[in-house]
């Protein structure tokens, strides 16, 4: 039995010649929070997508909950319980709240609770409850980034990728939303990558995290630690 939703050995990846990531190794224990962190073009978003086997291709090893998921098609990593949050949030702008909501059921594996679980979602998020019957495009920044997550969670993941869920945002929504992400952590038991250019307010959610510099692991540890390491003070908290 494994102890990790997530093992990732020796990840390349390449968009056509242009190669991206170099070689990878990422462990993600059950239930955890595991920050991805890095400078801008470091390889964060590719890494997310190229565990989705999305936009890019990809060589090396990747296991969830110890099945082999590599080589699986986008879609089926996605109804194998890998929810990706993508940059851009990836919301469908000329449908409603609702049927975003809807469409986001579609990798599960059963049609059975999906009204429950919209329940929930709004439970976490009730702005979107208020917003039920409200085209997604003129919906706020924070309410389309609290939509996506909803999206995902309606596929009912066991493992959620999260890029960049600040981006964009009002430092009093942006907490909002990492309130509730760590409450969907420990009340649904979905473990958790999140990538961030925030690394403080990354840290402050993660167990564990992994910094990123062109395409390679170059420090990962217990959130605590990286957080006291001098390069990553200097280099990603501005202290
Ligand atoms: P950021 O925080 O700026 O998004 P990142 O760490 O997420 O940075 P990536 O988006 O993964 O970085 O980009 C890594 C590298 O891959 C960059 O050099 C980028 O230019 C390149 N890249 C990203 N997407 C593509 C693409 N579709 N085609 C070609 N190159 C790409």
């Amino acid at each position: 039995m494994t102890t990790h939703i997530l093992e990732v050995r020796g990840l390349h990846a390449a968009y056509g010649p242009t190669r991206v990531l170099q070689g990878i190794d990422l462990d993600i224990p059950t239930g955890q929070v595991v920050a991805l962190l890095g400078a801008n073009g470091a390889g964060k978003t590719t890494t997310l997508r190229a565990l989705c086997q999305m936009m890019v291709s990809t060589e090396g090893r990747i296991m969830l909950a110890g099945q082999r998921i590599d080589g699986r098609s986008t879609e089926q990593i996605a109804k194998s319980g890998v929810g990706h949050v993508p940059d851009g949030r990836g919301t469908f702008l000329g449908l409603t709240t609702e049927e975003n909501l809807r469409l986001g059921a579609y990798a599960r594996a059963s049609r059975e609770g999906i009204e429950a679980d919209m329940v929930r979602v709004f439970d976490y998020f009730p702005r979107l409850r208020e917003r039920r019957g409200q085209q997604a495009g003129t919906l706020s920044g924070g309410e389309q980034q609290m939509l996506a997550i909803g999206r995902a969670l309606m596929g009912k993941p066991r493992l959620l990728l999260l890029d960049e869920p600040s981006f964009g945002l009002a430092p009093l929504i942006v907490r909002d939303i990492f309130a509730i992400m760590r409450r969907i952590n420990k009340e649904e038991r979905v473990s958790i990558l999140l990538v961030e250019q925030n690394a403080k307010l990354a840290l402050d959610l993660a167990d564990s995290a992994y910094l990123i510099e062109t395409g390679r692991i170059v420090l990962s540890g217990p959130a605590a630690e990286i957080r006291s390491n001098d390069a990553v003070r200097k280099a990603y908290l501005g202290e």
